[in-house]
């Protein structure tokens, strides 16, 4: 049976924290809007434990303040479809085509939300300690380490650049790189190598974390000597790459080198109509209220495209 086609206003790809925000404004806008969703509603942050940097909240779960966005998406008006699976896309100035595993959808226009996946820590015991002592995201989770000591994997300028960041925190910081040489800018090099707090492991990989509640150790292998030891520490912050989820996009979308869709400040990308919220964009910051203020300007951005297209006007 072939699948059935529905026309749309707007769909958006991705109902994390950037594609819920795109929803409640289009909705409220009264564009017939659908946030498709492959996995569970919320993105990155729904399983972060304490958020203390959202407006509003002095303390919040990822899971509650994903509750109360998506309430409010859907009060709005807009639809959300979880668990289907795109397979197949094709995005042009003229058309726009997304097909999902049950549906062919004909948008007027696209807010592309799919987000980004963090590399994770290469130790089994990785999921157990996440939140618990390893860490992705410096900005949110360095307050917690006031005083202690910790690592930062990674020898890129994320990585360097989180160790420069967590100073103001930690008392020691180990920097823990595979390779024999750190890749950052000089610039923020020589900041983390004048600091007599920092302490570079060059060639040492990580192969356990151990700990009862949470993180008290990581055994570590220096890769040239085979040499192993154990590592006491508080907590790590790890640096090594993102994976932006753009894989579907590649051939209509421009991406930049580290595969973000290539999009500035008005989250428009080479394709008209189509548009990247959130952190699948090329941005300096990513955090929750940035992708919300994505998501804010890629809705306004998409009514107001479609609204001169139908007024005739070229867009
Ligand atoms: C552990 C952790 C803790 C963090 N803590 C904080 C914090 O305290 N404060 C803060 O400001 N920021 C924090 N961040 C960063 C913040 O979570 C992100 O910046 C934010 O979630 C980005 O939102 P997004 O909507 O752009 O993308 P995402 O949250 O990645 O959401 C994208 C969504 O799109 C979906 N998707 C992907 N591909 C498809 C597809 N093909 N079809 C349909 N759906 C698709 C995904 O399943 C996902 O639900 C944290 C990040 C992590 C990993």
């Amino acid at each position: 049976m072939a699948k059935p086609q529905k026309v749309l206003d707007l769909l958006i790809i991705g109902a994390g924290i950037a594609g819920l925000t795109a929803g409640i404004y289009a909705a409220r806008m009264k564009l017939n809007t659908l946030i498709l969703e492959d996995a569970l509603i919320g993105g990155q942050i729904i399983d972060a434990y304490g958020i203390e940097n959202y407006p509003g909240f002095h303390s919040i779960k990822g899971s509650h303040l994903i509750e109360k966005i998506e309430e409010q998406a859907l009060h709005a008006g807009a639809k959300i479809d979880e668990f289907d699976m795109i397979i197949a896309v094709k995005l042009t100035d003229a058309e726009k085509t997304v097909e999902t595993q049950s549906t062919i959808y004909k948008p007027k226009t696209v807010i592309i939300a799919a987000g980004m996946d963090r590399r994770k820590l290469p130790v089994v015991e990785e999921k157990h300690f996440r939140g618990r002592g390893i860490h992705y995201c410096e900005l949110c989770d360095g307050h917690l380490y006031q005083g202690k000591t910790i690592a930062v994997v990674g020898g890129g300028n994320a990585a360097v650049d989180a160790a420069n960041f967590l100073d103001k925190y930690a008392k020691k910081i180990y920097i823990i790189h595979r390779s024999a040489a750190l890749t950052a800018s000089i610039s923020s090099q020589e900041k983390l190598k004048n600091n007599p707090k920092v302490e570079i492991l060059f060639n040492t990989n990580i192969l356990k974390a151990s700990g009862e509640l949470s993180l008290e150790s990581i055994l570590i292998e220096d890769l040239l000597t085979k040499e192993q030891r154990n590592l006491a520490l508080d907590g790590i912050f790890v640096n090594i790459g993102v994976v932006p989820k753009t894989q579907l996009y590649k051939s209509d979308i421009e991406l930049d080198a580290a595969l973000h869709i290539k999009a500035g400040e008005t989250c428009e990308t080479n394709i008209k109509g189509v548009f990247a919220a959130g952190d699948i964009r090329t941005k300096l910051i990513r955090q929750l209220t940035t992708a919300a203020a994505d998501g804010t300007v890629a809705a306004l951005l998409a009514e107001k495209y479609i609204t001169q297209k139908e007024r005739g006007n070229q867009v």
